[in-house]
């Protein structure tokens, strides 16, 4: 048996994303085995971000500095942006290399079920900074899903007149997919965005 301490530990391990029970048991014993070589620099790395962490005052992301990595990279292309839901999105075309523009976090979708509206989410700014950036193209990349199209739509009309051009992210058969196993939603979106055999 643990002592009540590792066990608070596990719990709260056991808590986090992609953990469960089981694994949290398995990190604690191997933090608890390797103090030197993975706890200590586990617990500096936490301290030192937790200590530093800040939100992006330019793009809303999350980082240990203001303005966030991405907004300082001079490398990246000035006249692209992509508008995200969340950082967890805008982490996930990032890391991925996907995406060389800039990136807007919203901070949520709108929702009238959960009672969250424009003002609710980063728009004014979103707005403000594309007509102040002069952006050529601002990439919509919501989610498929009902609340992220309307989100979508809704910034589209509130970037109509902003001088850039507004696309979106194409929505299609997944690489590898059959027509037989797709959903409904997924085969009238392939067929709506349909286009000539290059
Ligand atoms: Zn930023």
């Amino acid at each position: 048996m643990a002592s009540r301490d590792i066990e608070a530990l596990t719990q709260i391990l056991a808590r986090l994303p992609g953990l469960g029970p089981r694994s949290a048991r398995r990190v604690v014993l191997h933090l608890l085995k390797k103090r030197e070589t993975a706890l200590a620099p586990l617990l500096a790395a936490l301290a030192d971000v937790e200590a530093r962490l800040v939100t992006c005052g330019v793009c809303g992301n999350v980082d240990t500095s203001d303005p966030c990595g991405i907004c300082a990279d001079s490398r990246r292309d000035p006249s692209l942006l992509c508008v995200v839901e969340e950082v967890a999105d805008l982490w996930a075309l990032d890391g991925k290399r996907l995406f060389a523009g800039r990136f807007h976090v919203l901070g949520g979708r709108l929702s009238a079920l959960d009672g969250v509206g424009p003002e609710d989410l980063s728009v004014d700014a979103l707005v403000a900074r594309v007509r102040r950036d002069g952006f050529a193209e601002v990439v919509l990349a919501m989610n498929a899903t009902l609340e992220g199209q309307t989100t979508m739509h809704y910034l589209a009309e509130r970037l109509a007149d902003s001088g850039a051009r507004v696309t979106m992210l194409a929505h299609g058969l997944p690489v590898g997919g059959e027509l037989d196993y797709m959903d409904e939603g997924t085969l009238a979106l392939a067929l709506r965005a349909r286009r000539p055999v290059a």
